[in-house]
């Protein structure tokens, strides 16, 4: 604190990232990235754009991002007009609170989702109500059909329980709640879910936002986006270019092209990821975790007899990082990423260790 911050830095609570470590050796598996690299593709496309000497990079990039977005309207059947990218998903979301959400109503989302999202109402003094989930850390679709709201934002699979609501739950509660947006992230919806987005055809509310940073293996590079009616992609654009008017730049823009239409690439990836979980899955068990349903690239665990904060501080002294978030409801479990086979190979032998 300093007399020179002024009353909005002061009033902010910032959100705390996963640990990034610059120690050699460690398996990570605490921030959800892909254990694969990203498409060969992706690598190319952006050598070609440096090109030998970089003098592209002299250049502004194109601030629409004309090239990614045509990729990714083909991608998802829908026109370039329905499609808003940004640095991260972090970004977009950021704008749609703004642009959005920010009503007179509260709006909704659940006690335990992406922490990142109640650090943004604070940032843009949304006002906003939680909605608790069931004690098996389902989404009740009822609790967002029957209440006043400034709008809705569900991430899907939710994070971190990893759990996933059906489709048809979630066009419930787009056609229950006209008035106002319904915003979906679809963070992990590749790894075993399936997407909104074909629903935004029919509901002019409703908003998907996806992140190239899970299962495309582009964490590195910060490149999300949203779909949804032409009318509130409008006014994401009228956020973004009162903020800043390049927020991809050229690295990105090729990179991210190239990532979206490698299709065959992606899904093997994420199929690559699926079966990793399933056999992590089969082994936490034997071992006597909990272990919730996951639809995601990470699982959510806890073991009846140890405490969560004493494991995650094992596994540390191990080399193994895992994600332990001290909330209510929540401070029993570990989030784990889904890493390499032989990364997860490793968590379990050494997870047996700590237990035996
Ligand atoms: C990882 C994550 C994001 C942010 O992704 P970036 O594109 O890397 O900013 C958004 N929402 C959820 C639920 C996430 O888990």
């Amino acid at each position: 604190m300093s007399r020179f911050w002024s009353q909005v830095a002061r009033d902010l609570t910032p959100y705390v990232p996963g640990e990034q470590p610059k120690i050699a050796n460690l398996i990570k598996l605490n921030t959800n990235e892909h254990p694969c690299p990203p498409s060969p593709k992706v690598v190319a496309a952006i050598r070609a754009e440096l090109g030998d000497d970089g003098a592209r990079l002299r250049l502004y990039p194109d601030p629409n991002a004309d090239l990614l977005k045509t990729a990714i309207a083909s991608r998802y059947a829908v026109t370039p007009q329905q499609v808003f990218v940004g640095n991260g998903s972090d970004e977009v979301l950021a704008h749609i609170f703004m642009a959005l959400l920010k009503h007179e109503q509260p709006i909704l989302f659940p006690d335990i989702t992406y922490s990142f999202y109640p650090v943004y109402c604070g940032l843009y003094g949304v006002a906003h109500r939680t909605v608790p989930l069931a004690d098996d850390f389902s989404i009740n679709p009822t609790d967002y059909c029957n209440q006043a709201n400034g709008g809705i934002i569900i991430a899907n699979p939710n994070a971190p329980t990893g759990r996933l609501l059906p489709l048809a739950e979630i066009e419930r509660i787009a056609a229950a709640n006209p008035q106002s947006v319904v915003v979906i992230d679809e963070a992990y919806v590749d790894f075993g879910g399936e997407s909104a987005i074909p629903l935004t055809a029919r509901h002019d509310n409703l908003l998907v936002v996806h992140t190239l940073s899970k299962s495309r293996s582009l964490a590195g590079l910060r490149v999300g986006y949203a779909i949804g009616h032409g009318d509130l992609i409008e006014a994401l654009e009228r956020v973004k270019n009162s903020f800043n008017s390049y927020p991809l730049d050229r690295l990105a823009i090729v990179g991210a092209t190239a990532a979206i239409a490698d299709q065959e690439y992606f899904e093997k990836a994420s199929q690559e990821v699926v079966a990793t979980r399933e056999q992590l899955i089969a082994e936490l068990a034997a071992l006597g975790f909990e272990v919730l349903p996951s639809a995601a690239n990470f699982i959510f665990a806890r073991h009846p007899q140890r405490d969560a904060a004493e494991l995650a501080k094992a596994l540390r002294e191990r080399n193994i990082i895992v994600r332990h978030f001290k909330l209510p409801r929540i401070d029993q479990f570990l989030r784990i990423t889904i890493g390499s086979r032989a990364e997860c190979a490793t968590l379990g032998a050494i997870l047996s260790d700590i237990l035996s």
